[in-house]
């Protein structure tokens, strides 16, 4: 079919003919929109006097008309969009702009606990203290025989320690203490000379970082589950001296050189005698705060001379040797060091917390 061209109004005709070279040359979005308005928007444009004009044509003509009206719409209107296509496609490729700052990929970092645990280590390395690890699941025997606990202390029930149902004299380890006894029981094996690991190293010491657990509610500051670091050394003729300095220089290398410790007397059935060490509150420099329950102290470890018990009982002559022992709650610490009131918080990894523990030395 012939299209009847000769019946377009001559502007509409001269715009026609020009509309090609307009939609080419149309620089951005805005352009072809006005264009679009022009040729088939909704009101005054050329499409919508061409529909007037269709009402107002003889009948012979109307068909000839209308088929022109519908040849130009879709011409228009198919340029019109993929010259917006174009202009689109164009623009996002060309909109990356190279000079702007790219955006900041955050970064993991150590667990505040982690990182103070690796603290803890380091400074006792610097005293020539080496890592020593055990299980989590411990026999009874090194969890409480080994360490002068007897049968009817109150710390091996039921309803305070984690027994495996089938497997009665297992359990998860109360403490990190269970190490102390492998360890003792191990330097208390003897060569063919008959000489033990602990005579040909005169002597050893070691920390034992981990995992403990205790069937303890959960709360602001009780958890069945967190951790310790234990420490001991044995050799000969050693003292409560050798255990307050080595605690003091600790505290203050971990705690800083203001850091102020004090012992008093505690009970623990694997040393004898015992202690308690407190460090000044490093929040209120000891004027007394809600942290250390107005006494200007807080307790940070329990510590002792090895009980000469739990050195017979792996083997090693308490006549000969002796040595101290010490262990501390690294969640506690962490506490007391970053302020913070709730335990829970260092176990719930919400990366506001951890990412504000990021300062914490
Ligand atoms: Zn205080």
């Amino acid at each position: 079919m012939n299209l009847r061209f000769d019946l377009l109004p001559s502007d509409i005709a001269e715009a026609h003919q020009q509309f090609e070279g307009w939609i080419s040359t149309a620089r951005d979005v805005n352009e072809v929109n006005r264009l679009k308005g022009v040729f088939t928007g909704r009101k005054a444009s050329h499409l919508t006097t061409l529909t007037e004009l269709l009402k107002q044509t003889p009948k012979e003509s109307k068909s000839d008309l209308g088929a022109l009206i519908n040849h130009l719409k879709i011409t228009w209107e198919t340029a019109l969009s993929l010259r917006l296509d174009q202009l689109i496609s164009k623009n996002s490729t060309s909109s990356i702009d190279l000079t702007l700052t790219p955006p900041v990929i955050p970064l993991g970092a150590v667990h505040p606990i982690q990182r103070l645990e690796a603290q803890i280590v380091s400074v006792f390395r610097s005293l020539g203290y080496h890592v020593e690890e055990g299980p989590e699941v411990e026999t009874e025997e090194n969890n409480f025989d080994g360490l002068n606990i007897t049968p009817s202390h109150p710390a091996r029930r039921s309803s305070d320690t984690f027994y495996f149902q089938n497997h009665p004299h297992l359990l998860l380890r109360t403490h990190t203490s269970p190490v102390q006894v492998r360890v003792l029981k191990r330097l208390s094996q003897k060569n063919k000379e008959g000489v033990s690991l602990l005579e040909s190293l005169e002597g050893i010491r070691f920390l034992s970082p981990g995992r403990v657990y205790r069937k303890d509610e959960i709360d602001p500051t009780h958890s069945p589950m967190f951790q310790q670091v234990e420490g001991m050394l044995i050799g000969k003729n050693i003292g409560l001296h050798h255990l307050k300095g080595t605690l003091s220089y600790a505290m203050k290398a971990l705690l800083g050189a203001e850091a102020d410790v004090r012992f008093r007397p505690g009970y623990f059935p694997f040393v004898e005698p015992g202690c308690e060490v407190d460090v000044r509150c490093p929040l209120c420099k000891g004027q007394g705060c809600r942290v250390c329950k107005s006494s200007g102290w807080i307790e940070i470890l329990g510590a002792g001379l090895v009980h000469p018990q739990v050195l017979s009982h792996a083997g090693i002559d308490p006549t000969v040797w002796s040595g101290f022992a010490f262990g501390m709650g690294i969640e506690r610490i962490a506490m007391i060091i970053s302020e913070c009131p709730d335990l829970r918080l260092f176990f719930e990894n919400d990366v506001r917390f951890l990412q504000s523990m990021r300062e914490v030395r």
